[in-house]
């Protein structure tokens, strides 16, 4: 064993001797899982339009994952009937909710994790009662014979169970794709992750294996014994608002994601001119631009401006620089815009390099993409791009090493994508190579 749950510190995991960067630090199965919204309930996909017919909340992405499914499903359905009336976006929790709530041994444990019930204001609490309720409620209606009313009602029960979904919504852990990393579902580790705090410079990071579930803690760097163990519980894409709430239970972070972008003060008029237009007009651009800038906005000219002023004004890898940046790289995908693609994704590489730790799966993704893009427009779509691609040879074949040495360690060498990285690294070497190009490897 490599680590210990200890109480000096409170609850959180220590290393007890060294571990190596990519070892597997501790594997554990969920007690329970549930997809996202639109996934699949069987294997997590993110196309499952097929609904179960009895419960109207479980979908999957084929017959076979609904046959697949079934033996686990069968049990739960009739009481995911009553999630139907939930929010979506609550509805995950429920499914885990439902899960835990009558497998007594898990629910001890589960109830034996650590929560903060003040996290939760009062419209939260109020949704998690209506939650026991429908339940309830779709137990009773369902029952061959008549529920005895008092179980229904007891207050205490009803308070107990309150506090098991603050207990599974505090340490509910999210599943990322195995190749994606998108978030597909959340799961419940009791035992060993939902012991494991967060930091906005990670030492490990969770790696899932669909459809089981289950998890496997990875160390990003070589870990010397006493110090202490940590993932990140959220994204660094993620826009301010939501990482600064996501943080609001955790004071004591003073990383990237509690950054708080510095206030923009208050044009004053000059005492002589009374002008209000120098030198503080591009500060007043920047204001009215990103009141402009919805997150549904789509002109790219309006954000490549608003890009370049929070670059000046901010940083270039300020949380909202990086945001910008990833708007307007999606903007460039979608309109098979490759050579500004191509641009932003080096930046946006850049910025993830000075937020999360060198081997970072989500890093390795904007370098392999970034090779992607590099051959696309090299080889195919742009042969006026030569000059510019060739010149950046011996970077762009940095980054595909860089691609390549993240995945093998995180994932393994039979992975598809330490595979693909490998693959990018020998198609860039030949490209360069017909051109006569050295790049140094
Ligand atoms: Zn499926
Ligand atoms: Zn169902
Ligand atoms: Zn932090």
């Amino acid at each position: 064993m490599f680590i210990e749950t200890t109480n000096s510190k409170g609850r959180c995991l220590v290393a007890t001797t060294h571990i190596a960067r990519g070892s597997v630090v501790a594997s554990e199965v969920p007690v329970a899982a549930s997809p996202s919204p639109g996934h699949c309930s069987f294997c997590y996909g993110s196309n499952a339009s097929k609904v179960c017919t009895g419960c109207r909340l479980a979908s999957f992405c084929s017959v076979a994952c609904q046959r697949s499914n079934w033996p686990s499903h069968k049990g739960l359905c009739r009481q995911l009937k009553a999630g139907a009336s939930i929010p979506r976006s609550l509805q995950p929790l429920f499914a885990l909710f439902v899960a835990v709530v009558d497998h007594s041994s898990i629910a001890v444990t589960v109830d034996a994790l650590a929560a903060d019930r003040s996290r939760f204001d009062s419209t939260t609490i109020e949704a998690f009662g209506r939650m026991v309720v429908a339940r309830q409620a779709a137990l009773a209606s369902n029952a061959p014979h008549p529920v005895d009313s008092s179980s229904t009602t007891n207050p205490g029960d009803a308070g107990r169970q309150i506090n098991l979904l603050c207990k599974i919504s505090c340490n509910a852990v999210g599943i990322s794709h195995p190749s994606t990393f998108e978030d597909c579902g959340v799961a419940l580790f009791p035992e060993t992750i939902a012991k494991a705090n967060h930091s906005c410079v990670p030492n490990c990071t969770l790696l899932f294996d669909l459809p089981s579930a289950s998890a496997r803690l990875i160390a990003l760097q070589d870990i010397t014994p006493d110090t202490e163990l940590t993932i990140s519980y959220i994204d660094a894409a993620d826009p301010f608002p939501i990482r600064q709430k996501d943080l609001q239970s955790r004071p004591t972070c003073k990383g990237f994601f509690q950054y708080n972008p510095p206030t923009i003060p208050a044009p004053t008029p000059c005492t002589c001119c009374k002008s209000t237009s120098n030198p503080i007009q591009p500060i007043q651009t920047l204001t009215s631009l990103s009141k402009q800038c919805t997150p549904k906005d789509t002109d790219p000219s309006n954000l490549s401006h608003l890009l370049t002023l929070q670059t000046r004004l901010l940083s270039p890898n300020s949380p909202l620089t990086l945001q910008t940046r990833q708007r307007l790289y999606s903007i460039h995908l979608s309109s098979a815009n490759w050579q500004s693609a191509l641009l932003l994704c080096n930046e946006i590489a850049c910025t993830l390099e000075s937020i999360y730790p060198p081997l970072s799966p989500s890093l390795g993704l904007q370098y392999l993409s970034l090779c992607r893009l590099a051959l696309l427009v090299a080889q195919d779509l742009h042969p006026s791009m030569y000059p510019a691609i060739l010149k950046d040879a011996n970077t762009l074949m940095g980054v595909a090493e860089k691609a390549h040495v993240v995945f093998s360690t995180v994932l393994g060498d039979s992975h598809l994508l330490t595979l693909e990285a490998k693959e990018k690294r020998y198609e860039l070497g030949a490209f360069y190579a017909a051109f006569g190009v050295r790049t140094g490897k």
